[in-house]
């Protein structure tokens, strides 16, 4: 099967291309899978390094949004499986228009140049912040959408889109929903590796508001896993929510990130809070579990101080990302 996976230079799609090319998925069997991916500030080769030399593998530096670019390579795709996104929230708070562009404008051109190919399965990738903020219970596939932030707000927008190709054109399209991942490649914006590479450089961290607000953290290993599963068994037009059930207030997170680093609670700086900050999050993924015998596998514990010995190990990944492409926080 040939594949296209938009946005595989990125943290949970270079994940995806370099599990994929090397066996973990054995529902998708990859004899091609081409990284479609912009490389923007978020984006970097050096994530798809480990299998540069597979000659099933080819990347192709374009936007989603270039319809003809998407025309060409969709020739022969079995299976597109669409990351590409704008997806930092503070960034989407200071503008929202790249977010627009990429995440909605991009999502109809991919979904359109999908119908066009005659793609066999086309996996739409979202993200739990669609539903907005939950104070008690979990949120099912079919709780309506009420974003909060740009970035949110242009998800839902997105997946509006995937299920109208769904229903009005019969597009073979899948939506998954997935918590707040983790794990190695992701860019040192986001709280883990921010906080784990400011500890190591003997920096403090920032912490918003009061640090009560929860998330539930799931292993990018296991996201991806899930994603295999809807691309090889998931239903045309549904939605899948894909959790883990760690739900951490960013005060837990925090504890746990400064006794990995052998750090305490003096390296830690309390800002304001962002603007329209979500209280907490959490998903109901018992559909996946049940039609497709989704489970995740790696305990959070296990799966953090894994990371952070990535971290430690890796500097010459994110020092120059982090030195090159973001201002000091
Ligand atoms: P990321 O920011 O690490 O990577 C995004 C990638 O998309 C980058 O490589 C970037 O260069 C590329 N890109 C951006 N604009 C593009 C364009 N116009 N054309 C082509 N490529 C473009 O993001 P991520 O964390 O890997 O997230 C991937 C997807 O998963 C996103 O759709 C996101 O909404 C979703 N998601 C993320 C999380 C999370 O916790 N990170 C959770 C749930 C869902």
């Amino acid at each position: 099967m040939r594949i296209l996976v938009t946005g595989g230079a990125g943290f949970i799609g270079s994940n995806f291309a370099r599990r994929a090319l090397t066996g973990a998925y054995p529902g998708l069997d990859v004899t091609g899978l081409v990284v479609l991916d912009k490389l923007t500030y978020a984006g970097t080769l050096d994530s798809l390094a480990p299998v540069a030399d597979d000659p099933r593998l080819t990347f192709v530096r374009g936007d989603v949004c270039d319809a003809a670019l998407l025309d060409e390579l969709l020739q022969g795709v079995a299976l597109v499986v669409h990351f590409a996104a704008e997806t930092h929230v503070d960034r989407s708070i200071e503008s929202g228009s790249d977010f627009v562009m990429t995440n909605v404008v991009g999502t109809q051109t991919v979904l359109e140049s999908a119908l066009r190919a005659g793609v066999g399965k086309v996996v739409h990738v979202s993200t739990d912040e669609v539903y907005g903020s939950i104070e008690s219970g979990s949120w099912t596939e079919s709780h309506p959408l009420e974003p909060n932030s740009p970035y949110s707000a242009s998800k839902a927008a997105s997946d509006l889109l995937a299920l109208a190709f769904a229903r009005t054109h019969g597009l073979p399209v899948s939506i998954t929903r997935c918590s707040n991942n983790y794990g190695p490649y992701q860019f040192p914006e986001k709280v883990i590796p921010l906080f784990l590479t400011h500890l190591m450089e003997g920096r403090t961290v920032p912490l918003y508001g009061d640090g009560r607000h929860v998330r539930e953290w799931i292993h990018v290993d296991d996201h991806c896993l899930g994603i295999a599963l809807v691309a090889a068994g998931g239903r045309a037009g549904h939605v899948y929510n894909i959790g883990s059930t760690t739900e951490l207030t960013n005060l837990d997170l925090t504890r746990a990130l400064l006794d990995i680093s052998g750090a305490d609670w003096s390296s830690v700086r309390f800002v304001t809070d962002r603007k329209g900050h979500d209280r907490r999050y959490s998903l109901d993924f018992t559909k996946i579990t049940e039609e497709l015998g989704f489970r995740p596998r790696i305990p959070f514990a296990d799966g953090l101080a894994a990371v952070a010995r990535w971290y430690e190990e890796n500097r010459a990944w994110w020092e120059p990302l982090k030195k090159e492409r973001l201002d000091p926080v």
